[in-house]
C-alpha cells in the first residue's frame, strides 16, 4: 500500500509560508519527481511525508492510512540523503543490517533484547539471524555490493556509499522510498549510472519512490510523473512528454528543458493561424489563443538554420531572419545563438560531417514550423 495522497498541505514557519496548499496524487508503484529551483519547498514537502515536519493544516494519507498522529519511525518509510548518513565506524553489511537489528530489538522480549544489545555492541561476538544475513545480502547484491560487506563505509566511493545508503532504505522494504537530492554529490558519470541503478531497483522492486531534485535533467529521466514547483507552489503536474511539450508557463517552459521565450501582441488569425508580433519578428502559431498579449515559446531542436539566400515557402512554415551571434560545435549538435530582432535565439541542428557551419556575422534564415510555436 505504497500510494501517497496530500491534500490541502499548507506549512508555515514563523510568519513565511514554506508550503502553500500543495496536492499530490502518487500511485503505488510510480516513480514521482518534486522539481524546482532552490527554497521552493521541495524538502519541506518531502520532510512532512516522512514524519520529520509537523504540517501546519492539510492532511498526508500513505496508502490508506492517515499519517497525522504516526511518528516517522512507524511511517514505513525509506529515506535517502544527499549526505549518505551512514556509520563510519560500521562496515557496509552493519550499516545496511542495522535497521533491521532495531527493528528486531523493538519487537523482542527483554531476555532476547539483551542478546541482540550484546551484539550491537561488538558484532565478533554474535552473529546476525539467518534471516537477517539473507536479506542484507539480497538487497547487497542488487546494488551490486554483495562483494563489498565486509569493508567500511570510509572506504569506498561516493557512489558506493550512496549505494549502501539505498540499500539501508530499501532492506526494511518500506512502502515508500523518498529520496532527497541523492546524486547531487557525485560527479558527472556517476551521476548517470546511479540514475539507472535507481530507477531499475525502484521497477523491479516495485516500490513508489518519491525522488526531489533541482535537477530537471535527472527528474526527466528518471521519473514517471513529475511536480514542477515555485515559491511553495506546485506549478505544474504531468509526465516528462507533458511537462515538455505542453508547459503551463515560461517558467516550467525554461526549467524544463531550454526554451526561447518571444513576448508578443497577438494580431488576429488567418488560415487557421494565430499571427503575434514582437520586437523584430512576426510569427505563426497552430495554438489558438484568447490573449492579447503572449508568450511564444520555441524550443532549440524546433529550428532550422538555413543560408539568408535559400528560398523558402513562407506559407508552409515561419521564416525569420537573423544573424548568427555563436555558434558552438557539441560533436553531434551544433549550437547556434542567432540575433533576431531584440532576442536571441538558441538554436540546436544536428551536426551532419561534410555539412558547413554557419559562422559568427553570418546572415541566416530561421525556419519553424507552426505547429511548433507554443503561444502561452
Ligand atoms: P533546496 O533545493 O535548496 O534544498 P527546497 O526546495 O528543498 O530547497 P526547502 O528546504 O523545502 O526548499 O525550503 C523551503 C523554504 O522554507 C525555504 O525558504 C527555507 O529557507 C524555508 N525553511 C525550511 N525549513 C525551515 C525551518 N526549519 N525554519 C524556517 N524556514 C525554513
Amino acid at each position: 500500500m505504497g500510494s501517497v495522497r496530500i491534500s490541502n498541505l499548507i506549512k508555515t514557519f514563523g510568519d513565511f509560508t514554506a508550503l502553500n496548499d500543495i496536492n499530490l496524487d502518487i500511485e503505488e508503484g510510480e516513480f514521482f519527481a518534486l522539481l524546482g529551483p532552490s527554497g521552493c519547498g521541495k524538502t519541506t514537502t518531502m520532510r512532512c511525508i516522512a514524519g520529520f515536519e509537523d504540517p501546519t493544516s492539510g492532511s498526508i494519507y500513505i496508502g490508506d492510512r492517515e499519517v497525522e498522529n504516526i511518528p516517522a519511525n512507524k511511517r514505513n518509510c525509506g529515506m535517502v540523503f544527499q549526505s549518505y548518513a551512514l556509520f563510519p565506524h560500521m562496515n557496509v553489511f552493519d550499516n545496511v543490517a542495522y535497521s533491521l537489528d532495531i527493528k528486531q530489538l523493538n519487537s523482542s522480549n527483554p531476555i532476547k533484547q539483551m542478546g541482540i544489545y550484546a551484539r550491537l555492541l561488538n558484532k565478533r561476538f554474535g552473529k546476525h539471524p539467518k534471516e537477517t544475513i539473507e536479506k542484507v545480502m539480497k538487497i547487497l547484491k542488487y546494488v551490486e555490493l554483495d562483494n563489498h560487506a565486509e569493508r567500511m563505509t570510509s572506504e569506498l566511493s561516493g557512489g558506493q556509499q550512496q549505494r549502501v545508503a539505498l540499500a539501508r532504505a530499501l532492506v526494511m522494504e518500506p512502502a515508500v522510498l523518498l529520496m532527497d537530492e541523492p546524486l547531487s554529490n557525485l560527479d558527472q558519470a556517476l551521476r548517470h549510472s546511479m540514475r539507472n541503478t535507481i530507477r531499475t531497483i525502484q521497477q523491479d522492486l516495485g516500490i513508489t519512490a518519491i525522488f526531489v531534485t533541482h535537477d530537471q535533467e535527472e527528474a526527466m529521466s528518471m521519473a514517471d510523473r513529475i511536480a514542477v514547483m515555485d515559491k511553495g507552489n506546485i506549478v505544474q503536474i504531468g509526465t516528462p512528454t507533458d511537462l515538455y511539450s505542453n508547459p503551463a508557463s515560461p517558467f516550467i517552459a525554461n526549467f524544463v528543458g531550454t526554451s526561447n521565450i518571444l513576448k508578443g501582441t497577438v494580431l488576429g488569425e488567418e488560415n487557421g493561424l494565430t499571427i503575434v508580433k514582437g520586437e523584430g519578428f512576426l510569427i505563426k502559431s497552430a495554438n489558438k489563443t484568447t490573449k492579447k498579449e503572449v508568450d511564444a515559446i520555441i524550443r532549440p531542436e524546433h529550428v532550422k538554420v538555413e543560408a539568408a539566400d535559400s528560398v523558402i515557402d513562407e506559407t508552409k512554415t515561419n521564416v525569420i531572419e537573423g544573424t548568427v551571434v555563436m555558434s558552438t560545435y557539441l560533436g553531434s549538435v551544433v549550437r547556434y545563438d542567432v540575433q533576431v530582432g531584440g532576442y536571441q535565439l538558441i538554436v540546436d541542428t544536428t551536426y551532419t560531417s561534410g555539412v558547413s557551419i554557419f559562422k559568427e556575422g553570418r546572415k541566416v534564415k530561421l525556419t519553424v514550423e507552426h505547429g511548433r510555436v507554443l503561444l502561452i
